[in-house]
């Protein structure tokens, strides 16, 4: 009797790691899926918190993939490792603070050891060469499958047609015509086949899986780091750029100015840990404030929170600041009018 073969397979919630397990299910392979939680996914933070799009439903789209395929997916917590990948990249970064080409090696990695421990045969990922600069070239392939220990034993299934045949291929386990050849950025072959395969309604995030790759999260992060004069990072700390505009008036102080009311039912959880500013004679947006402000920041910052709110054209708003140990006192201030400085030091 043929032994039945096991693959692990990264997903991201994405179409292309849908499409690349289902190419493998087609040959009797048996699947079970990994999603990393890096503590920068997109998936399930700001989508669950923001009012934004609020026809559309809400869902973990790893979850929702894994559902589609019939297969056990394993959520697993990397946030302590991924640190390192993110403090020292060896590769370096991309246009953003994304580290892809470490962070797919260490994912990789990862995967191959959960694949031993739990007696698996091979690793596939929804990989296509060329869609990508940074990870998905095929120079950088042959990279990624050396420094994950992986080698042979990962399998793009998307590309596998463009690459050289793996393990899996040689033995027989799966048969390499039936793979794919998808190259480039174009997603029209992806489609096609997601049709062919009836997949519908799948995820197509427009600023890929995680919030380093996004331009404005990234100047957060980078502003943060300088802030603390150091890397190391809690998280709560990245957790909270993700949400609210950042405004640093100076360099030992910034406030966390909520934009709807999903984002302020979010940082009143933080109320202990900062200092926090209500609008009270006005709505207005809770705010955060993070550093060490001294008592002209605070007037400041009052004045910038009567800004936000519904008071920002009366004559005087009063704001409520509250101490992390929940003392409250109150700010009767005029409301900030420099909108160009304000836009300065948004972060
Ligand atoms: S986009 Fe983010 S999760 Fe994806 S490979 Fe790059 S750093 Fe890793």
């Amino acid at each position: 009797m043929t032994k039945q073969r096991k693959a692990v397979a990264l997903i991201s919630g994405g179409l292309d790691s849908l499409l690349a397990v289902k190419l493998i299910q087609e040959q009797g392979i048996y699947v079970e899926g990994i999603n990393f939680f890096t503590g920068f996914c997109v998936e399930g933070h700001t989508h669950a918190i923001r009012d934004n799009g609020k026809a559309k439903p809400k869902r973990n789209n790893a979850l929702w993939a894994a559902e589609q395929l019939g297969i056990k997916l394993h959520i697993i917590d990397v946030i302590d490792e991924y640190k390192d990948v993110l403090i020292n990249p060896k590769h370096g970064y991309g246009t953003n603070m994304n580290p892809c080409l470490d962070c797919k090696i260490f994912m990789i990695n990862k995967a191959k050891i959960w694949m031993v421990e739990n007696d698996f045969d091979f690793i596939i990922t929804g990989e296509v060469i060329g869609q990508r600069p940074m990870s998905q070239t095929k120079y950088k392939m042959p990279i990624i499958a050396k420094q994950s220990g992986a080698d042979d034993l990962l399998v793009r299934p998307m590309c596998a047609k463009n690459l050289p045949a793996t393990l899996p291929e040689r033995e027989g386990w799966i048969n390499r015509e039936l793979l794919g050849d998808v190259t480039g950025r174009s997603r029209k072959p992806q489609f096609e086949m997601a049709d062919k395969f009836g997949f519908e309604d799948f995820a197509q995030p427009a600023g890929g899986c995680c919030f380093l790759t996004d331009k404005f999260y990234s100047a957060k992060l980078v502003d943060l780091w300088q802030a603390h004069g150091h890397k190391e990072y809690e998280l709560d700390d990245i957790m909270l750029l993700k949400v609210g505009r950042h405004i640093r008036p100076a360099p030992h102080f910034k406030i966390i100015v909520s934009r709807e009311e999903g984002e302020g039912r979010f940082l009143q959880g933080y109320k202990k840990e900062f200092i926090s500013v209500d609008s009270s004679s006005h709505k207005g947006p809770l705010t955060l404030i993070d550093g060490t402000p001294t008592s002209e920041d605070l007037e400041l910052v009052a004045r910038i929170v009567a800004r936000y709110g519904q008071g920002r054209t009366a004559e005087t708003v009063t704001v409520t600041l509250t101490e992390k140990t929940g003392e409250k006192r109150d700010l009767t201030v005029q409301p900030f009018d420099d909108d160009a400085q304000l836009a300065a030091w948004q972060v």
